[in-house]
């Protein structure tokens, strides 16, 4: 087996003590809902879908010391992964993303309804109720490389709307997902257009990086005043400088590995704008990958270039 130790990026931050959530107050493990006794949306935020992400447990724990309350509707704050979060190691720290599979990979009917086991599907499965109720759902991650941070909105105007209500992080991209599954972001109504549902997923920069942890705060509370969770005068002392403008890229469609055989031609590390259509981009087996268009742009180029992966999202810069 090849060794997963990745020593590429140093660990800024640390994984903080999430036990004192366990009980929650909900039936479910890790999963604390506040409801203000008011009308409002049910709005959520989720943490360690990835287990090696550590920026949104570090939001979440940062939210519930701060003692803060709903200033209308419901709030629920959950720690999904917990399993593979619970053995993060930082002398390891890429082999806890999860236990037996993917956690953002599973959140199709027939998936989750169906015969498969692991202990993804079964956190999925507890979950999957209190994410269907959920109006508005923010998903807190972080990325392999060290990249700027990204809002992904999903595939339908509505997300992008709701991430330029949120404001940050500057570059938003509207994507589908992957082939190997679907995400928790598009469960359900989520990505139903008749739907008033909305959720978004933010990539808060590299795993381990201080300035994740900046981002996941930033985003969280912006995103709890847009959604009328929070008041504007709660949030005030925990955020940041007024953002600038965003910029909003239409992901075409990750480039999905289909051999054992996936390389790059050179390292690339996200953002790259690829000028001409027809440039090579990396063999897949024999087969070249080439850009489709002008202007290119390479998102979350990944690590992991296993058959059936996304090796990379290619993109367009789109006014909204
Ligand atoms: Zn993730």
């Amino acid at each position: 087996m090849t060794p997963r130790v990745d020593n590429s990026y140093p660990i800024e931050i640390a994984a903080p003590d999430i036990t004192p959530y366990k009980a929650g107050n909900t039936g479910i493990d890790y999963v604390t809902t506040m409801d203000s006794g008011k009308p409002g949306p049910h709005v959520m935020v989720t943490a360690v879908v990835h287990g090696n992400e550590l920026c949104g447990a570090i939001a979440l724990d940062y939210f519930f010391k701060t003692g803060l309350r709903p200033h209308a509707g419901k709030l629920t704050l959950a720690f999904c992964n917990v399993e593979a979060f619970l053995s993060f190691d930082a002398a390891d720290p890429t082999i806890s993303r999860f236990i037996d599979e993917d956690f953002n990979r599973i959140w199709s009917a027939d998936v989750l309804d169906g015969p498969r086991q692991s202990q993804e599907l079964t956190r999925a499965r507890i979950l999957r109720p209190i994410i269907a109720e959920a109006d508005f759902l923010l998903d807190i991650h972080s990325m392999q490389k060290k990249t700027e941070a990204l809002m992904l909105s999903g595939p339908l105007p509505k997300g992008r709307d709701l991430a330029q209500g949120t404001g940050v992080p500057k570059i938003v991209v509207t994507d589908s997902g992957h082939a190997a599954g679907k995400r928790m972001r598009d469960y359900g109504d989520f990505i139903n257009p008749k739907s008033p549902k909305n959720s978004l997923l933010v990539e808060c920069g590299q795993h381990w990086e201080k300035a994740s942890e900046t981002c996941a705060l930033e985003t969280m509370f912006r995103f709890l005043v847009h959604t009328g969770a929070l008041s504007a005068e709660d949030a005030a002392p925990h955020l940041g400088d007024t953002p600038g403008q965003q910029v909003f890229i239409e992901v075409s469609g990750p480039v999905t590995i289909t051999t054992d055989k996936f390389r790059f031609v050179q390292e690339y590390n996200g953002f790259e704008v690829i000028e001409k259509a027809g440039t090579v981009l990396a063999y897949d087996g024999d087969s070249a990958v080439v850009t489709p268009y002008d202007n290119c742009v390479l998102i979350m180029p990944s690590k992991r270039l296993g058959k059936g992966g996304s090796a990379v999202r290619l993109g367009r810069f789109i006014s909204h």
